[in-house]
C-alpha cells in the first residue's frame, strides 16, 4: 500500500528488552491475520517505534498476500476524513472504504479522546471490521485503560485483543540501532561513538536518528571523518539542548540511592570498603557526566584532593572493563541520570 513507509519492516527494527514482546505480537499478527490477536493494541511513548512495528504488519501482509488491502490512518486523519465527509454527503462511501480493508492499522487513536462523533464512527467500524475477521491494530501513547473521554464501549474492545507496551531501549538496543541506521546510510559508525550517542541521547529513537543524521552531514559537510572528538563537537549544542544537565548532586544521591546509603555518607572521612567504592562511583560519574573539574569533584566529595579523586575514577575506569557487572551498573545509573 502507498501509504506506508518503505523503511518501516520487521528487517529494519531493531529487537530489545522493551519491545520484543509488541514485535513479537506484530509478527504473529502479520503472519495470521485476524487469528492470532484482534485488535492488537501497541501503546508506548513517543519514538518508540509503534509507527514503525504498524507499518512493518503492512508489509509483511503485503508480502504474503499482495492481494489482501490494508489501510494505514492516523486517528486524526480519520476524523479529518469523517468530517469532510459529513459534510460533502459521502458518509457512505467513507465507510465503504474503511469497512471494506482487510487490515486497518490506526495509529495515534488517542487522538479521538472527546470526539463524540469520531468515537461513534469508529465504533461501527471496529465491529464491522472485527465481525467479518479482518484484522485491527491500534497505535496509542497510553493502555487503553488511561485513554479516559473514550466511551466505555470503544475502550471495552480495545482490551478484546492483545495489548502490548514498548519500553524504552535500553544502552545496547540504543546502539544497535544506531549501527543499523548507519548501515542502512553506508556510513562506518565506530563502537565509541555509536556509545557515546547512545548514552547522551534521550530514549526518545526519533532523537537518536536525528542526531546521527545530523552528525552524518555535518562530518560530511566539513569532510572529516567520524570520530568520537568530531562526534562531541558537533553534538555538543544538540545535546546540551535535549539533555537534562546532570549534577553533582543528582549524580550523588542516585548512587546513594543504589547502594541504600545516605548522601551524607559518600562526603565524610569514613573510608570502610562499603563507603569507598560508591563514593569511587559517584566521583567516575561526576567526570564523566558534568564539567566540574577534578578539584571541584574534590571539594563535592567533603573535600578530598584532586589525586585522590583522579585515582578513584581511574580504579573505575578499568575496573569497568572487565566487571560486567560494574559496566552493566554504571550504564544504569547514567541512563537514570539522563532521565
Ligand atoms: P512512535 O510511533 O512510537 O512515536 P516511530 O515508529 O515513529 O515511533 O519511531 C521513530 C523512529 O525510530 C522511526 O524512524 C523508527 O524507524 C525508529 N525506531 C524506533 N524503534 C526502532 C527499533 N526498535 N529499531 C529500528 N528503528 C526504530
Ligand atoms: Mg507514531
Amino acid at each position: 500500500a502507498a501509504q506506508l513507509n518503505q523503511r518501516y519492516t520487521f528487517d529494519n527494527f531493531v529487537i530489545g528488552n522493551g519491545n520484543q514482546f509488541a514485535r513479537a505480537a506484530a509478527l504473529a499478527v502479520a503472519e495470521r491475520p485476524s487469528r492470532a490477536y484482534n485488535p492488537l493494541f501497541l501503546y508506548g511513548g513517543v519514538g518508540m517505534g509503534k509507527t514503525h512495528l504498524m507499518h512493518a504488519i503492512g508489509h509483511e501482509v503485503k508480502r504474503r498476500n499482495p492481494a489482501s488491502v490494508i489501510s494505514y490512518v492516523s486517528a486524526e486523519k480519520f476524523t479529518n476524513e469523517m468530517i469532510t465527509s459529513l459534510r460533502n454527503d459521502r458518509m457512505t462511501s467513507f465507510r465503504d472504504r474503511f469497512r471494506s480493508v482487510d487490515v486497518l492499522l490506526i495509529d495515534d487513536i488517542q487522538f479521538i479522546a472527546q470526539k463524540e462523533r469520531t468515537q461513534e464512527e469508529f465504533f461501527h467500524t471496529f465491529n464491522a471490521l472485527h465481525e467479518s475477521m479482518r484484522q485491527i491494530v491500534i497505535a496509542s501513547d497510553r493502555p487503553p485503560k488511561e485513554l479516559a473521554e473514550i466511551e466505555d464501549r470503544l475502550r471495552s474492545r480495545f482490551e478484546w485483543g492483545l495489548i502490548a507496551d514498548i519500553q524504552p531501549p535500553d544502552l545496547e538496543t540504543k546502539v544497535a540501532i544506531l549501527q543499523k541506521k548507519a548501515e542502512s546510510e553506508q556510513v562506518v559508525l565506530p563502537t565509541d561513538v555509536a556509545l557515546f550517542i547512545a548514552s547522551n541521547v534521550r530514549t526518545n529513537v526519533r532523537e537518536l536518528e536525528g542526531a546521527l543524521v545530523r552528525l552524518i552531514a555535518w562530518c560530511q559537510l566539513n569532510h572529516v571523518e567520524i570520530t568520537l572528538s568530531a562526534t562531541q563537537q558537533c553534538l555538543k549544542q544538540f545535546i546540551d539542548m535535549q539533555v537534562r544537565k546532570v549534577t553533582i548532586e543528582a549524580i550523588q544521591r542516585a548512587v546513594a540511592e543504589q547502594f541504600g546509603m545516605r548522601v551524607a555518607d559518600l562526603k565524610q572521612k569514613n573510608n570502610s570498603r562499603q563507603v569507598v567504592v560508591p563514593r569511587q562511583i559517584a566521583m567516575y560519574l561526576a567526570k564523566q557526566m558534568t564539567e566540574a573539574s577534578l578539584p571541584e569533584i574534590g571539594r563535592q566529595f567533603g573535600n578530598k584532593h584532586h589525586t585522590t579523586v583522579m585515582h578513584s575514577i581511574g580504579k573505575i575506569d578499568e575496573q569497568r572493563r572487565t566487571d560486567k557487572d560494574l559496566h552493566r551498573m554504571l550504564n544504569k545509573l547514567q541512563e537514570t541520570l539522563n532521565g
